[in-house]
């Protein structure tokens, strides 16, 4: 088991699965939410995070007309994974927050378009400038494995 928690360390969650995928993001609303120039998001089955210790608290808003369930530390503010109501079954990890940080790595850089200038994307992962289709980020997860074995 992987466990992820926030700043202050009163809120952790475990997750023990099978990814879906792992992706930078350079979105401004990635960019607003965190505070940072991207976020590392993983896609994984919700019911494959567990709490582990602490109290949580969860904030619902409205995110390009769907509502969107952010848990997070009551304490620090920290996010630590968020879904979206009509789509219960899969959430999204803020990597940033695993304690455990070598099992696993991105596959490509969405939304290249609002990166910040600065940032020199050469570590060769492949760069969409919006959203690609799921099925492009899926299969560049699943080659990932592929390339492994
Ligand atoms: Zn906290
Ligand atoms: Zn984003």
């Amino acid at each position: 088991m992987y466990n992820f928690t926030c700043h202050c360390r009163q809120l952790t969650y475990g997750y023990i699965g099978q990814p879906a995928c792992c992706y930078s993001c350079h979105c401004t609303d990635c960019q607003r939410a965190s505070g940072s120039a991207f976020t590392t998001n993983m896609i994984v089955d919700h019911a494959d995070i567990s709490l582990v210790g602490g109290t949580a608290s969860e904030l619902c808003y409205l995110h390009n007309d769907e509502q969107l369930q952010v848990t997070c530390c009551p304490c620090c503010g920290t996010d630590l994974y968020l879904f979206f109501t009509n789509r219960p079954s899969t959430a999204t990890i803020l990597t940033g927050a695993f304690l455990q940080q070598h099992w696993f790595r991105p596959v490509a850089h969405i939304w290249t378009d609002s990166a910040v200038s600065w940032l020199s994307l050469d570590d060769e992962l492949p760069c969409f400038a919006k959203q690609p289709a799921w099925e492009d980020l899926a299969d560049l997860w699943a080659f990932q494995f592929d390339k492994k074995r």
